[in-house]
This record gives structure tokens, sequence and C-alpha cells, in this order.
């Protein structure tokens, strides 16, 4: 047996695999900037050039994790026995990542690449004709594409599941169709329930755009923006993105007629704050990020809507509100009337203009829809009649045409099929994590009345945000909440909320 203790050899290997990684993480950091400098200032005419730009990066990261080399420095460090816990963490991680990268073969990645630009212009026809026709052979050949990706992990239990690993890293597709069962019956009733009762009157508005823009970053700059790290830019679909851990930016978009812009800068924050946190040691790692979309969407919805749709927080800024933008335009000066305006809910055909409660419903109705083209038990040809089926069954609602209906949403344009149950595990973890914030900060009520989000923010750094991918999305739940993924604190929280709202028995 050698000896246990042999510091020299993993501390050689360890730096050499840190200037990998940070190497690697230059280059996405390259292409990030590329990808924020795309969608707010690049003037139209640089759309080729800028497509040139980021696939010869994405081409370059990718040799680069698939690199031997790489394979043999995480293999030694593996087998390295005193390694740190936080540097095994680290090897495993990018491990995984290097794996998976390894396993699609070059030719298919240019396939679905290339193929992903040709079904975009199918999905622009198709949305202007208002008809899923156009669509439907490129959307065809984007599922054989993801079955044939599928085809590469075989020993996964659900071909849907290596889509979904790209997003949530070690979720189940079984697992998935449990909670989202458990969600929908929950759901579908409440909504029913809340739909009987007679909506609250809308904000008359309107709210000017460069006041909203002024409030936005006040609200912004309570939840931790820093003017030194973060920027606020506008773009036509909000987004945040960090370049590094020193470096935020966050994108909003504007209505006089609503203030869904100030509550999409409160989302886009929550995303922004999850990567400011990240512990700096983590920095240029690769590991220093996000562990997975639905973990993501957590931090987002906890601040738009579990902090920014709270009576707490609006007793601090109702009044600045009213302020900004005079009493008339909020239909009065009234506390109470305001948050049941911004916690109304009424089933829409639109997921992006979809409430708290019935938006999840829109994710589960894709999901299932993505399952079924993934089994082969539906055929692409009947996308439409199934959406329009599925919409009855879970809103109540017909659908007027194809472009409010299955045209929607430009993610199958891209063939991102496992994304969208990526929106409503954000609204379940969400849900669970504030269960165990409320127990462990009693006074967050108390604070939020007086603008004051210090105590929220230090426990999402301590608890979620500063291990960026160290531990498993189910690892980092089961370790903060004590459970798994489970849509019941959602459930119940709604209920909770809807029930004073609405006065439900
Ligand atoms: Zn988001």
């Amino acid at each position: 047996m050698p000896s246990p203790k042999k510091p020299s050899k993993p501390t050689a290997s360890l730096t050499t695999l840190r200037e990998r990684l940070g190497e690697l993480d230059d280059l996405t950091q390259a292409a990030s900037l590329a990808g924020w400098d795309e969608q707010t200032y690049m003037p139209p005419g640089g759309a080729a050039g800028r497509g040139e730009v980021l696939a010869t990066l994405g081409r370059l990261a990718h040799a680069r994790l698939t690199d031997p080399g790489l394979a043999t420095l995480l293999d030694g460090l593996q087998q390295t026995p005193d390694l740190q816990e936080t540097d095994a963490r680290i090897v495993a991680a990018v491990d995984r990542d290097a794996d998976r990268a390894r396993r699609v073969p070059d030719r298919l990645v240019g396939d679905i690449a290339r193929h992903t630009a040709a079904a975009q212009v199918a999905w622009h026809e198709a949305r202007a004709a208002d008809d899923f026709g156009p669509f439907q052979a490129a959307l065809a050949h984007h599922v054989e594409l993801r079955q044939e990706l599928a085809g590469c992990f075989p020993e996964a239990a659900h071909p849907y599941d290596a889509l979904l690993h790209a997003f949530e890293p070690d979720l189940t597709t079984e697992r998935v169709q449990t909670v989202f069962a458990q969600l929908r019956d929950g759901l579908v009733p409440l909504i029913q329930e809340i739909a009987a009762r007679p909506a609250p009157p809308t904000l008359p508005g309107p709210f000017p755009v460069d006041r909203q823009r002024d409030l936005a970053l006040e609200i912004a700059r309570a939840q931790g923006f820093e003017d030194e790290h973060w920027r606020l830019d506008l773009a036509v679909h909000p987004f945040a993105q960090s370049l590094g851990l020193a470096d935020i930016r966050v994108t909003a978009r504007y209505d006089e007629r609503t203030l869904t812009g100030l509550f999409a800068v409160m989302h886009e924050v929550g995303h922004g704050l999850y990567e400011r946190q990240t512990d700096p040691a983590l920095a240029r790692t690769t590991v220093g990020t996000g562990v997975s979309l639905g973990i993501h969407e957590s931090q987002s919805r906890l601040w738009e809507n579990l902090v920014g749709r709270s009576e707490a927080f609006w007793t601090h800024w109702h009044p600045r509100l009213l302020e900004a933008f005079g009493a008339r335009a909020l239909g009065g000066d009234d506390l109470p009337a305001f948050l049941r305006a911004i916690n109304t809910v009424r089933p829409s055909p639109i997921r992006v203009e979809a409430d708290e409660a019935t938006y999840s419903l829109h994710v589960i109705l894709r999901f299932e829809l993505e399952v079924a083209l993934m089994e082969g038990t539906l055929a692409v040809a009947d996308l439409p009649a199934a959406w329009n089926a599925k919409t009855k069954e879970l809103l109540g609602l017909d659908v007027a045409s194809d472009k409010v209906g299955v045209l929607q949403d430009i993610h199958w344009a891209y063939g991102e099929l496992g994304y969208f149950p990526t929106y409503a595990i954000g609204n379940i973890v969400a849900a669970q994590l504030w269960t165990v914030i409320r127990r462990e900060l009693p006074t967050l009520d108390e604070d939020l009345a007086r603008g004051d989000t210090t105590a929220l923010r230090e426990w999402l750094r301590e608890h979620v945000h500063r291990h960026g991918r160290l531990f498993t999305p189910s690892e980092l739940l089961m370790n903060i909440t004590g459970s798994e993924l489970d849509a019941q604190p959602f459930l119940d929280q709604l209920r909770a909320k809807y029930g004073a709202l609405y006065g439900l028995g």
C-alpha cells in the first residue's frame, strides 16, 4: 500500500486542473458576453457574424472538455485518497460534464446545430401564416435528432431522461411525472374555485416607462444589485447573464400599460444574485455557477412571487409606487386592493402571460406532449390537436389558432425539449425553500415591511448560492429541506394565499 499522504502529486494535478478549468470558463464567459451583446446592443446586421463567433467558441469549449488529457487528469485525481472535499466535488462535477460531452458524437452535435438554424426559419414562417403545417417537418426532424441523442445514454430508464439531464442533471422523467401529477391534482380544483369568484379589478395605469425604470432600479438595489458589479439594460426578452462572479448583467422590458416589467426585474435580479453570491473560491472552475435551471428558476420565482407579491414587501414599497404613478393609475391608494390586483388568477391560453397559479399547468401540458413525442406515442402531425385537447382539459380553454396554441413558444424551434419542466420545478423548489426560510427567519415579514432584505439574501447565500455546482440539485434540496422534489408546499402556500385573497372556504 502506498502512503496515504502524498500531498505533492494531487497539488500539482489540481493546479493543472485549475488551469484547464480556468481557460474553459474563460471561453464560456466570452460566449456569454457575445450572447449578451447580441440581445442588447448588437445592430441587427451583426447577426450572421455573431453566429460564427458563438459556434467557434462553443466548438473550442467542447474540444477542451472532451480532451483525453483532461480525462486522464480527472481519473488520476479521482483515485487520490486525500483530496479535500471541495476539490473532490469539483472533480466529480467536471467528470460528469466531460462524460456527457464525450457521449454525444461531434457529428450529432453538428447536425443538431445546423437543423436548429433551419427549424427557426420554418417556425417563423409557420407563425406568420398562423399554421403549424410549415413547421411540422422541422419539428419531426428535431424529435428524430433528440431520439438519437437519447440513444447515446442507453442506461437511462426513459428516453426523455437524456433531454431532462441537460437542464436537471439528476432528475428522472418518472420523478417529474409523479410530482407533476401531484401538482396538477392540486392546481386544477384550486383554479376552478378561484374562477368561480369575481376577478379583482385590474390596475388602470398608465405607468410611464421612465418612472418604471427608476423604480425597478431602486427595487433591484434593495434586493442586492450593486452598481460596481451589475448592469441593468433593455432587451426584448428579459434575461440574466453572469460574466464571472463579479459582473452580473440583467435586462428588462417595460410596457406602460402594466407593471409586469417591475416583476420581471425582481425575477432576473433573483437569477443574478445566485451567480453573484457563489463562493469566490469557485471562480474560474466551471463549477462556480447555478447548479440547474430548476434551482436557478427557484431563485428568480422566490423574489418575483414569494417576496414580490407579498403584503410585507408592498407595505414598504406601495407608498413609493403611489408617489411614482399616482393613486389613479393604481385604482386607489388601498394596499389590499393592490395586492388582489397583482395576485389575480385567470386561465389564459398564453404561457408567458400566465399568473403564478395557472403557470405550472402550461408547463405540465408541454411536458406531457414532449414525453409522448419522445416515446413515439404521439405523432408530430397530431400535435396541434393534442395541444388543443390538453388546453381544454387543464385550463378549460379553447385555442383560437396555432399562433396562440402550439406555435406560441420558440423553445421547440430550437429543439429544446426537456427545458419546460424547469419552470415548474422552479416554483416547486422556491416553495420548499420558503417553508424553511420562514421557520429560520421568524422576523422576515417585519424585515421586508421595512424594505430590508439583508437576512433573506444572506440565508440564500449561505444555503443555496455559495455552493455553486458542488452538490447535485437533489443533494442541495435534500441538505436544505430534508426532502426530495415535492409539490405539496407550493400547493399549500397557494391555497393559503388565494384562500385569504379570494375568501375561499
Ligand atoms: Zn427565470
